[in-house]
């Protein structure tokens, strides 16, 4: 038991010294939108697409939970100088990400084997009708120059696979 609490009113002065102690605390509220918030660099604020590394592949959008992934395209022939027959490439024509249904597991972006969706922190998206979250590949386009740059490699890490390829190659030769 504290020796104060038999003595009237004392838990009205532990009270206040308590708010005291708060009101002479700096405050650490964030002045947003007049100050832009120091956002980690691996905040998830939207998923972007770098459209050249698409292949439609499918794979994002088979393996999102929410089926929030809406991907069209066609084939185009692709005459290749001195090849026998022409290739078959396919033509991205629609990639859109309803961000109403996305819960932000970043399953798409580990999924791609293309690296063509990253994580931007741009978080200014909100909008007054929900049917306007559905975001198509022009506006995903746009996101990319808001995706911080990779971390820098380890300098004490070991090479990566590719990496010591080369050297080895570039030894023996
Ligand atoms: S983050 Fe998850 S829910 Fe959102 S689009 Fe990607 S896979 Fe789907
Ligand atoms: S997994 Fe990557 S390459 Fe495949 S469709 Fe999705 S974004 Fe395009």
């Amino acid at each position: 038991m504290s020796p104060m609490s038999g003595v009237p009113g004392a838990g009205m002065v532990k009270g206040l010294a308590v708010t005291l102690g708060a009101l002479t605390r700096p405050a650490h509220t964030q002045q947003y939108p007049d100050t832009q918030p120091e956002l980690p660099p691996r905040s998830r604020g939207v998923i972007a697409l770098l459209e050249e590394n698409c292949t439609v592949c499918m794979l994002c959008a088979r393996e999102c939970p929410d089926w929030c992934i809406y991907i069209d395209s066609h084939k185009e022939t692709v005459e290749v100088p001195g090849a026998s027959r022409p290739r078959q490439r396919n033509q991205l024509d629609r990639f859109a990400i309803d961000f109403s249904l996305c819960m932000y597991c970043g399953i798409c972006i580990e999924v791609c084997p293309f690296d063509a969706l990253y994580w931007s922190p741009e978080f200014e998206y909100a909008e007054h009708d929900i049917r306007n979250l559905l975001h198509e590949k022009e506006t995903l386009g746009e996101w990319v120059a808001t995706v911080p740059p990779p971390p820098a490699h380890d300098p004490n890490g070991e090479p990566a696979k590719e990496e010591a390829a080369a050297r080895k190659a570039a030894d023996a030769a």
